[in-house]
């Protein structure tokens, strides 16, 4: 039988605010085990919470961001449930009334038309602390560090149909919050998470099928392997007549399979009900204006800027700004050298392959911003040429040495000096006949060759415009 597949997201997303959500505690990834923690964050009975203004208002921002409506009360809520995670057996969080509600976000679909995801809500509520499972031990140990971490659930409707857009979907929302910088949604360290909930009908049908989800995926390429994995299962058990059951299941990503976890509990078996430590609160409308107006721009607009002002092409400005640490990074090395063509393309054809063979999620370039800017005005007005230049690349990208003083220290300034050329041509064509022969019986090869022995006797410095004139010149004579 044919189906429709119904795919909904539910995206956890930390903030990176400095402090807690609920304490004066540090916020921050990582550091000693347990050090930043208080009675409130590792829930000890008698602590009271007290809501950080900068939390909320990252999740206005986020809501802005995506066209969510901003309620003007909001209610935390207690969503309680014991697990070793949450030492206070509740987890601080929203239900009936969250911050943002509705929104949504467009994504591209493959047939090259446009499809809007709806947002339910984005709520705010407390990370829960780390487990860490040691074998060798034979237990496991509680990291309190990331407890009480602000997160926002970003809550779609069930508007997607395939891995693919699944994927676009997390894409664009990953790339909408780094750019307001409420989050850096480093997937690897989990400051970004997803939800799958996945659902097959028989096609056409208007009815929703029973849903099983998947937790905390943390990769795109899980998060598409998972939903082809669960399209598969639930098709063939539909196929066999079998129903499928509403549960909670766990994706294996070295098994490439999931695993069922737990029957889904219902919103009921959390009884959530308002926190009495935590009182309603407003939310101006001046409040959420002043946020307004301090909205960064998005990829969007930073595209059509490329484009419109500085003359970029439309895919150049896509790649760009695919990542805003290169946005950030590309304005501010054209601040320094104002070339922005060229300059992109340079980012485009060399440094972000580099930024791959180092293969890390979190794009960084090692090159200080001036150096960087300073190399390329050094290639663009043939100080150096363009095999220096490469060199010089490599090389600062491991060290961030000041190139100009390199290049004046190394002598590496290329040579344009067309008598000088000349005379290095002359020496070598004494010295090859032979290839001055294929030359002439119509082995262009030649020519390269030349060009070869040139740069090699002149370390790389010899203009390589000038070099291929004047050896063209001389063998054709
Ligand atoms: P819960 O919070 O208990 O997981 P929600 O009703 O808030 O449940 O839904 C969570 C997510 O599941 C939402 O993203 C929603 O779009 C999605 N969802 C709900 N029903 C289905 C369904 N039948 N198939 C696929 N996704 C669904
Ligand atoms: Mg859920
Ligand atoms: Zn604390």
């Amino acid at each position: 039988m044919e189906y429709d597949v119904v795919i909904g997201l539910e995206v956890h997303s930390e903030l990176k605010t400095k402090s807690k959500v609920f304490c004066g505690c540090l916020n921050e990834f990582g550091g000693e085990p347990n050090t930043h923690c208080c009675p409130v964050c590792i829930g000890l009975p008698g602590s009271l919470p007290i809501p950080n203004k900068e939390a909320v208002k990252m999740t206005i921002k986020a809501g802005l961001a995506v066209g969510s409506q901003i309620n003007d009360v909001a209610i935390f809520e207690r969503k309680n449930y014991f697990y070793p995670d949450l030492a206070k057996a509740y987890q601080i969080s929203q239900a009936v009334r969250p911050i943002c509600v509705g929104g949504g976000i467009e994504i591209d679909t493959e047939d090259g038309n446009k499809k809007f995801i709806r947002l339910n809500r984005i709520h705010l509520e407390e990370d829960a602390a780390k487990l860490i499972h040691n074998h060798k031990i034979g237990g496991t140990m509680i990291d309190y560090n990331r407890g009480g971490t602000p997160l926002i659930e970003i809550v779609s409707e069930p508007d997607m149909s395939s891995a693919e857009e699944a994927v676009k979907y997390l894409a664009k929302l990953r790339n909408i919050l780094q750019y307001i910088e409420v989050s850096d949604c480093k997937m690897e360290q989990g400051s970004l998470r997803c939800d799958i909930n996945i659902s097959l009908k028989p096609k056409g049908s208007k009815e929703l099928g029973v849903r099983a989800e998947m937790k905390n995926l943390n990769s795109f390429r899980s998060v598409a392997r998972a939903i082809e994995y669960e399209i598969k299962r639930q098709s063939r058990l539909l196929d066999e007549g079998e129903k499928i059951v509403q549960e909670t299941r766990r994706w294996d990503d070295a098994r490439n399979r999931s695993f069922s976890m737990r029957k889904k509990e219902d919103a009921q078996d959390y009884r959530y009900f308002p926190d009495p430590d935590l009182l309603p609160f407003k939310i101006e409308k001046i409040f959420v204006d002043e946020i307004k107006k301090s909205m960064p721009q998005l990829r969007e607009q930073k595209i059509k800027y490329y484009v419109d002002e500085l003359g970029l092409s439309n895919y150049d400005a896509e790649v760009l700004t695919n990542d805003l640490n290169l946005v950030k990074y590309f304005d501010k090395v054209i601040s320094y050298f104002y070339k922005p063509k060229f300059v992109c393309n340079f980012i485009l054809t060399t440094l972000l392959k580099k930024v791959k063979d180092d293969s890390s999620d979190d794009l960084v370039v090692p090159i200080s911003a001036e150096n960087f800017a300073n190399l390329l005005s050094m290639y663009e007005s043939k100080q150096i040429s363009q095999a220096i230049c490469r060199e010089l690349f490599d090389e600062i990208w491991e060290t961030d040495e000041d190139c100009k003083k390199i290049v004046a220290e190394r002598g590496l300034t290329q040579n344009n000096d067309e008598d000088d050329i000349k005379n290095k041509v002359l020496e070598l064509i004494k010295e090859f006949p032979q290839s001055v022969q294929d030359y002439k019986s119509g082995n262009t090869k030649a020519l390269s060759f030349f060009i070869g022995q040139l740069m090699k006797k002149t370390q790389g410095k010899a203009n390589p415009q000038i070099a291929s004139k004047i050896i063209k010149e001389i063998l054709d004579n």
